[in-house]
């Protein structure tokens, strides 16, 4: 696999026992995720944002450019591994009160979907056309890259999300 860059979403709306903040787990992450195989190049500010669904605890949010030789699969793994460092258990509920969520927004090799039964892959993330808090961060760091099914930018796709809606006549 030739050199590849990723896209990646970091969320946490959780103390951790540890860490401390939503804030300061996120940054305890991106170290995890630069190491001699896989380089942080650029990170976005981390923004706060308001929960989505049930849960009552702020959501902390940035995103990163990763550099890196490994295929999407082993990215994910990595991803997961730290997931699970963190302290994030799946317990099937998708709007639970998460420590650390690591997503693969999207990457320098174009569309990709790969699915065994047991885990499953989609670049880019099915929903981050829809997410303010994914596109805002993204767009600091990754504004020219191209959604390659849309084929908007990340500048794009975050100011239509944004901008208000027309005036009713
Ligand atoms: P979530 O709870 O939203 O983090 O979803 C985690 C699940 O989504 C994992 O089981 C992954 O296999 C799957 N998944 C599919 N596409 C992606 C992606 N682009 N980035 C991260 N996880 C993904």
């Amino acid at each position: 696999m030739a050199r590849q860059d990723y896209l990646i979403a970091l969320g946490s709306n959780m103390r951790h026992a540890l860490y401390g903040s939503p804030r300061a787990l996120i940054a305890a992450a991106l170290k995890a995720l630069d190491n001699a195989t896989c380089q942080v190049v650029s990170v976005s500010r981390v923004i706060e944002t308001p929960p989505l669904g049930p849960s009552r605890r702020r959501y902390a949010n940035a995103a990163a450019i990763v550099r890196t030789y490994r295929e999407p699969d082993a990215m994910l793994r990595k991803l997961q591994a730290i997931e699970h460092r963190f302290g994030r258990r799946r317990t099937g509920k998708a709007w639970s009160a998460r420590t650390l969520d690591l997503d693969i927004v999207l990457w320098s090799g174009g569309a990709w979907a790969h699915d065994d039964g047991e885990s499953s892959l989609v670049i880019p993330h099915p929903f981050f056309r829809e997410r303010a808090f994914v596109l805002g961060p993204a767009a600091t760091i990754a504004g020219r890259w191209r959604d390659p099914l849309s084929g908007l930018t990340v500048r794009h796709l975050s100011a239509r999300l944004t901008k208000p809606l027309p005036a009713p006549r």
